[in-house]
């Protein structure tokens, strides 16, 4: 049996199970016939991000560019952050990171690669181009993943590659220097002064384009230290992949 025989059999036999004894929705735990783990409601009811700085995916109206990309402009260039972080994609990252669900990276990366308009594209203009395109994880400092159980941010990275993107190359080339305090834990200006000497990089990052790959943006701080330091390793550009972007509440709506 062929390769795609075998994964239409198996596509069947998963919609059959379904049929036979619905799974629950992780959001709202009704029994639902959809073949991911969140229902149609709740996959519909997620809070997209659709106006927002072209550059950090700050949350705005009209796009353009934010107070802070203008005044202090970051290391990358762009960030596709496609949902707002409320309820929904929050809950889903919370039950993800808190709750040791790795499992739960692959759902994440079909909802970044459908929200965003990056698609089958990317991984062809990137996958073709003669600078290769690696996605690099922002890391976690090891005692979290420790206590977390995994390494969140690169299985997401592996998740979106094998997934949605195979032109693209995955290396852990951003580094955590040391142990900190966990980054939700912290005040808006101790973050930034927290981030700014917290990453080390790789030199092979030299010539490549790298998209850094985070689950969420909060102020920004831990995405703008770590584009600094692959921009100093020689990376030829950077971009963010996000999950989520946290409004600031002045442009919470
Ligand atoms: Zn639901
Ligand atoms: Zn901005």
């Amino acid at each position: 049996m062929s390769a795609a025989s075998l994964r239409g059999l198996r596509r069947g036999i998963g919609r059959m199970i379904h049929w036979l004894a619905p799974a629950e929705c992780l959001l709202c735990r009704a029994p639902h016939g959809n073949t991911r783990a969140i229902c149609a409601d709740c996959e519909a009811g997620l809070s997209r991000n659709t106006h927002s700085c072209h550059r950090c995916a700050l949350p705005q109206l009209p796009d353009a560019l934010c107070r802070d990309c203008k005044h202090a402009p970051p290391h990358f260039e762009t960030t596709h952050a496609p949902y707002l972080m409320r309820t929904g994609i929050r809950d889903l990252i919370h039950q993800w990171k808190f709750q040791n669900r790795p499992h739960l990276s692959a759902l994440l990366a079909l909802l970044f690669s459908e929200a965003t308009s990056l698609g089958a594209d990317c991984s062809m203009r990137w996958g073709a181009s003669l600078t290769p395109t690696l996605l690099v994880p922002v890391p976690t400092q090891w005692r979290r993943q420790v206590q977390r159980g995994f390494d969140h941010t690169w299985v997401l990275a592996q998740a979106l590659k094998s997934q949605h993107y195979p032109g693209l190359i995955v290396r852990p080339w951003v580094r955590n220097r040391r142990h900190r305090p966990a980054q939700h834990s912290l005040d808006r200006a101790t973050r930034w002064q927290d981030a700014n000497d917290r990453f080390a990089a790789n030199r092979k990052l030299a010539g490549h384009r790298v998209i850094l790959v985070d689950d969420v943006m909060t102020t920004g701080a831990t995405v703008r230290a770590a584009a600094r330091v692959c921009r100093e390793a020689g990376a030829q550009s950077v971009d963010v992949w996000c999950l989520a972007r946290t409004p600031t509440p002045t442009t919470a709506r």
